[in-house]
């Protein structure tokens, strides 16, 4: 599911309008990198406040809090699994390690 339907059906969802327009203006295919990264971060939320409240109203202001907090835990899903993939290969690493740690010692020993 492409990724602003999903945030058009969580709006869906808590106010009954999917709020498209708004979730374009956040994550729109025509914006750069730049306009994306201001209208996400969460330190210029008090500069956007003023033009999403008068272009959505309230619930406007809700949707886009709930954007920016969707997309955080996204993203921290994201890495969380791609920590949990890496488990294995950490696993593996250290056997690697204390494998040749105990060849060291029993190298040492037998000398
Ligand atoms: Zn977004």
């Amino acid at each position: 599911m492409p990724h602003n339907k999903i945030h058009e059906e969580l709006s869906k969802k808590r106010t009954g309008k999917s709020f498209a327009d708004l979730h374009d203006w956040m994550c729109g295919e025509v914006l750069t990198r730049e306009e994306i990264a201001k209208r996400h971060s969460v330190t210029k939320v008090i500069d956007n406040l003023p033009y999403v409240r008068e272009r959505w109203g309230d619930l406007g202001v809700q949707e886009y809090l709930y954007h920016i907090q969707d997309d955080f835990d996204r993203n921290l899903a994201v890495r969380l699994s791609k920590f949990m993939i890496r488990l294995p290969l950490l696993g593996l690493s250290l056997r690697i390690v204390a494998y040749m740690y105990h060849r060291l010692v029993h190298g040492l020993l037998s000398k």
